[in-house]
């Protein structure tokens, strides 16, 4: 079968890159299946693509909001009809097992019809003026072009939150997705235009960091950074754009804490548990990474935990029999197996996993077992360092303020949980956990898209995506003045 190949979207067309050069997209779970062909872009395509966003932003910020709304209804609509193939599309391209794959394409549908509903909404205040016979308001206007670049764990979610919300607000787009998962961007952005989005609105670039992102956060005619990665890219990406005054949206690392109490349903805190740190094979920056547990059920819960992860069918995400997927690439492995050595170096117990799967059909792809450590304390690195791989660590407590106390001992701040039966405890733990999110009685995955969605500490940079802090994040305040007294009244001097 020959390979698709796909080129960049620069104003409506569809273009190679200058350079000419591709890479390929390959199928994490099976090598020898190529997704597609992809351009490898760099400046010069960035350039193009800016300006064909900057030419398009001159009608497109003139669109009523509610018209560009119709577009994002539409988008959601075509979506729901094209769920389950563009779910595939993802699991071939991303790994994760498609009951996961069609939730990511649910998030993008429902980003669409939330961000959809702001066209008619997008609220100002009036306020009074100070002065007779004036009149005073604040509304939203556009930012101008908005590159995003994204990474490849939720391939059509995360770039359905970064696009959605400044498409409304009136902002024209330039996406880079990531290397790993191209394919899931060009699908959505396919829906955008099939639902009549008009050309230059959306530019997609393809290709890797350093030469196709970089050059989008340093043009001078891109107005707003929005990534999602890393924090070591995210630290360049933030530092590049404060060089120039740009708003940047910051989305990064977490090492999310779920504490189990001696009270708590421990079936559900179970649960909770194995979808929490081995959904998307542990590849969410809201995974659960570290489970703090009461010592009095700590034994129990570990025996259970072990039991299910060893249980997990892991295995191609296409077959419907598998619950756990491959690990993106080669380099999630080996920051796998990197860190159990780490962990298992500064005596933490391996309870099970610890290796990549290499027997019969694990063999053609990037499989990792889940893993498990028992025996970890706050300060060693398992504890403190973000894996991004199916890899748990459990931590033992004495009391709810003591699980805190580690809960927040880590520079991140994305998602936590509390699994406990007792409200008081459960308003202490909402009021004292340092994250962007808690759950009580669920774990830390799960995000609703009308929530704020982002972290505090070294997660983020403050901005957050999803609810009115997308709209907040792609629109600028004006406030407005009408002065209808027919004389010279001045602020504060009259
Ligand atoms: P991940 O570990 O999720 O791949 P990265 O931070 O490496 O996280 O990548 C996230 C996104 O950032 C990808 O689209 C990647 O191509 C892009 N990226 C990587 N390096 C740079 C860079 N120097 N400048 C801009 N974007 C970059």
């Amino acid at each position: 079968m020959s390979t698709a190949v796909y080129k960049n979207l620069i104003g409506g067309q569809w273009v190679t890159a200058r350079s000419g050069k591709t890479f390929l997209n390959l199928n994490p779970a099976r090598y020898e299946d190529t997704v597609g062909e992809f351009p490898t872009s760099n400046a010069e395509d960035v350039a193009d693509a800016v300006a064909a966003a900057k030419a398009a932003y001159a009608t497109w910020r003139l669109t009523p909001a509610p018209k560009r709304a119709e577009i994002l209804y539409r988008t959601g609509e075509i979506l729901t009809q094209r769920k389950e193939q563009y779910a595939r599309d993802m699991t071939r391209e991303m790994g994760k097992v498609l009951s996961e794959t069609r939730g990511d394409v649910q998030e993008a549908i429902d980003t669409a019809y939330y961000m959809a509903g702001e066209g008619r909404r997008l609220f100002g205040q009036t306020t009074p003026s100070e002065l007779p016979n004036k009149f005073a308001m604040s509304v939203r206007m556009p930012v101008g072009v908005c590159g995003m670049i994204a990474p490849w764990n939720f391939p059509m979610a995360i770039p359905s939150w970064k696009l959605f919300p400044a498409l409304v607000c009136g902002n024209t787009c330039l996406i880079k997705p990531a290397e790993d998962t191209p394919l899931s961007t060009y699908n959505l952005v396919q829906t955008l235009m099939d639902a009549g989005l008009p050309p230059g609105v959306v530019n997609i670039v393809a290709g890797f960091g350093p030469e196709a992102g970089a050059p989008i956060v340093t043009h001078p005619d891109v107005r707003a950074i929005s990534f999602t990665g890393s924090s070591e890219v995210g630290r360049i990406v933030g530092q590049a754009a404060a060089a120039n005054f740009k708003p940047c949206s910051l989305e990064m690392g977490g090492k999310n804490a779920m504490i189990v109490m001696e009270d708590a349903n421990l079936d559900l805190a179970l649960d909770g548990a194995v979808w929490g740190a081995f959904g998307t094979t542990g590849q969410r920056c809201t995974a659960t990474s570290r489970i703090i547990l009461h010592k009095k059920i700590a034994a129990e819960f570990t025996e259970r935990l072990v039991a299910r992860a060893r249980a997990l069918r892991v295995g191609d995400g296409l077959d419907e029999q598998f619950e756990m997927g491959p690990q993106i690439n080669q380099q999630q492995i080996d920051t796998s197996t990197h860190y159990v050595e780490i962990a298992t170096r500064e005596g933490a117990r391996l309870l099970c996993g610890g290796e990549r799967l290499i027997e019969g059909a694990h063999a053609k792809g990037t499989f990792f077992a889940p893993t498990v450590f028992s025996g970890v304390t706050p300060s060693m690195r398992i504890a403190q360092e973000e894996v991004f791989g199916p890899v748990v660590s459990l931590i033992e407590c004495g009391s709810l303020e003591e699980a805190i106390g580690q809960a927040n001992g880590i520079q991140y701040g994305l998602s936590t949980a509390l699994y406990s039966r007792d409200v008081n405890r459960a308003f202490a733990a909402i009021r004292d956990l340092e994250a962007g999110i808690t759950y009580i009685n669920a774990p830390t995955i799960g995000a609703e898209v009308h929530l704020p969605f982002g972290g505090v500490k070294q997660t983020g940079n403050g901005h957050r995506e999803g609810g009115t802090g997308a709209i907040d994040f792609y629109s600028s305040w004006k406030s407005v003045y009408v002065d209808y007294s027919d004389k010279l009244q001045r602020a504060q001097i009259d």
